[in-house]
C-alpha cells in the first residue's frame, strides 16, 4: 500500500467509520411506503394519477422553474429537450467530454453530432473562456446559420453539464450562447438542489433536465424532469412525452411520432415523499464535505473539491483531485480503497475516446484530459453522517 492509498482510506473511514459503503444509495421511510401503497390500493400505479403532478408542483416550486415535464428518466428528458429545441440531423451540438455518456447519446438519438469543448478545472464543467476562443476559431455565418468552418455543419445548441452537483459558470456560457444564437439546455442531471447566484440549476438555460436514477440526490426508481420557463417548449415536450395523442375523450389520433416517456404514477408518489427529504439529504451532504474536508486537508498529492464561487452545490457526489504530479498513483488508490470495503470510482472515460464518439469534432481538451486521471469520487450518501 502506497502511503497515499493509505491515508486516503484512514481518511475517508474517519469519517464514515468501517462499514461499507458505496458511493451513493438512497434512502426511504414509511412515507414512501404509504405514497406506493396507495397507488397500488387506488390502482393508478401507471401514466395517470395525481402524484405525477403532485411531484412535478414540488418540483417547480423548488426550482422556481416555471414548467415542469416529469418523463421516465434522465436520458428521455435530455432527447425530448434536445427534440423540442429543434435539433436537426447532421447539426453539432456542443458539450463537455468530461461527462456521463447520457448527454452524448441524446445527441446522437437525433442524429446530431456532439463537438467537444475543454472543462474548468474550477467548476469541472464547460469553460466559458475555451468555449468562446474555440467558437472565435471555428464559427462561420454562413445564410443566417452558425456553422463549424471545419465541417460545414450547423452548430445549433450548447449542453453544459453541472458535474457532480457543481454549478459550471452558466451565465458566462449563456451569454456567449446568445452571441452566437445557441440554444442552452443544462444537464442537471447531478444538480437537483444546486444553485448558482441563488438560481436553480437547469434553470438558466432555454432547457434544463433533472435525473432522478436510484444513484441520484433524490430516487423515483427511474426518473427524469425537464424544466423551463417557455409555455410552448413545454406544452410541445409534454405532447411528444405522450405519444403526441390529442386529447379527445375516445379517439386515439396523435399528430406526430411522439415517445412514451411520461413518467408513471408509481415512480412520481416515491419523488413526491424523497422531495420533502431533499433539504436534509443537500444538509448532510454539505456537512459530510466539511468533515472530508476535515480529514483530507493536510494531506499532501489529494485536495477535496470544494463548490466553485458563486454557488451553492448539492454535493452529490463527493470529488478527491489528485494533484498534477500524482496521476499515476490512482490506479492503486482505487485499487486499495475498494479492497477495503470503501467504494471508489474515477471519473467516466471522456466521451471523446468511447469507440462511438472517437471521429467527433472537438476542442482541444488538455483540461478534461488531465481531470479525468485525477479524479476519484468516495463514498457520498446522505445518511453517512
Ligand atoms: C444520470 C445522468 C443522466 C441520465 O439520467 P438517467 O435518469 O440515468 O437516464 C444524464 N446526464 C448526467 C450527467 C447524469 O449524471
Amino acid at each position: 500500500m502506497t502511503k497515499l492509498s493509505f491515508q486516503i482510506c484512514n481518511g475517508i473511514k474517519s469519517v464514515i467509520g468501517e462499514s461499507k459503503f458505496s458511493l451513493h444509495e438512497p434512502r426511504f421511510n414509511k412515507e414512501e411506503l404509504n405514497n406506493l401503497k396507495d397507488c397500488i390500493d387506488t390502482t393508478f400505479v401507471s401514466s395517470i394519477g395525481e402524484y405525477v403532478d403532485k411531484f412535478e408542483n414540488l418540483i417547480s416550486e423548488y426550482t422556481n422553474s416555471k414548467r415542469v415535464i416529469a418523463v421516465v428518466n434522465g436520458t428521455s428528458a435530455l432527447h425530448l429537450a434536445l427534440k423540442v429545441a429543434g435539433i436537426k440531423a447532421n447539426d453539432e451540438v456542443i458539450c463537455p467530454s468530461l461527462t456521463f455518456v447520457a448527454t452524448a447519446n441524446a445527441i446522437s438519438y437525433l442524429d446530431a453530432k456532439p463537438h467537444f469543448v475543454d472543462i474548468n478545472e474550477k467548476t469541472l464543467g464547460l469553460d466559458p473562456k475555451a468555449l468562446n476562443k474555440w467558437l472565435d476559431e471555428i464559427v462561420v455565418r454562413e445564410d443566417g446559420q452558425i456553422k463549424n468552418k471545419n465541417t460545414g455543419r450547423k452548430i445549433s445548441a450548447i449542453v453544459p453539464m453541472h458535474a457532480y452537483g457543481h454549478p459550471v459558470e452558466i451565465e458566462s456560457i449563456k451569454e456567449i450562447a446568445n452571441r452566437y444564437d445557441l440554444f442552452v439546455i443544462e444537464d442537471a442531471a447531478e444538480a437537483l438542489g444546486s444553485f448558482y447566484k441563488n438560481k436553480h440549476t437547469g434553470t438558466f438555460g432555454d432547457i434544463g433536465i433533472l435525473s432522478f436514477n436510484g444513484n441520484k440526490i433524490i430516487t423515483t426508481g427511474g426518473g427524469g424532469a425537464l424544466l423551463t420557463d417557455n409555455d410552448e417548449i413545454a406544452e410541445k415536450a409534454k405532447h411528444l412525452s405522450t405519444t403526441a395523442k390529442i386529447k379527445h375523450k375516445w379517439e386515439f389520433v396523435h399528430d406526430q411520432i411522439g415517445f412514451n416517456y411520461r413518467l408513471p404514477n408509481l415512480n412520481a408518489s416515491l419523488g413526491c415523499a424523497q422531495m420533502r427529504k431533499l433539504p436534509k439529504f443537500i444538509n448532510s451532504k454539505r456537512v459530510l464535505f466539511s468533515k472530508y474536508y476535515e480529514a483530507f486537508k493536510c494531506i499532501k498529492g489529494i485536495k477535496l473539491f470544494s463548490e466553485p464561487i458563486n454557488s451553492k452545490s448539492n454535493y452529490w457526489l463527493q470529488t478527491l483531485i489528485l494533484e498534477r504530479g500524482y496521476e499515476e498513483e490512482l490506479p492503486e488508490i482505487l485499487d486499495m480503497t475498494n479492497k477495503c470495503g470503501l467504494m471508489t470510482r474515477p471519473a467516466w472515460e471522456l466521451i471523446h475516446n468511447l469507440p462511438m464518439y472517437r471521429d467527433c469534432p472537438r476542442a482541444p481538451l488538455p483540461i478534461a484530459e488531465s481531470l479525468a486521471k485525477r479524479i476519484i469520487n468516495i463514498p457520498s450518501s446522505a445518511f453517512l453522517i
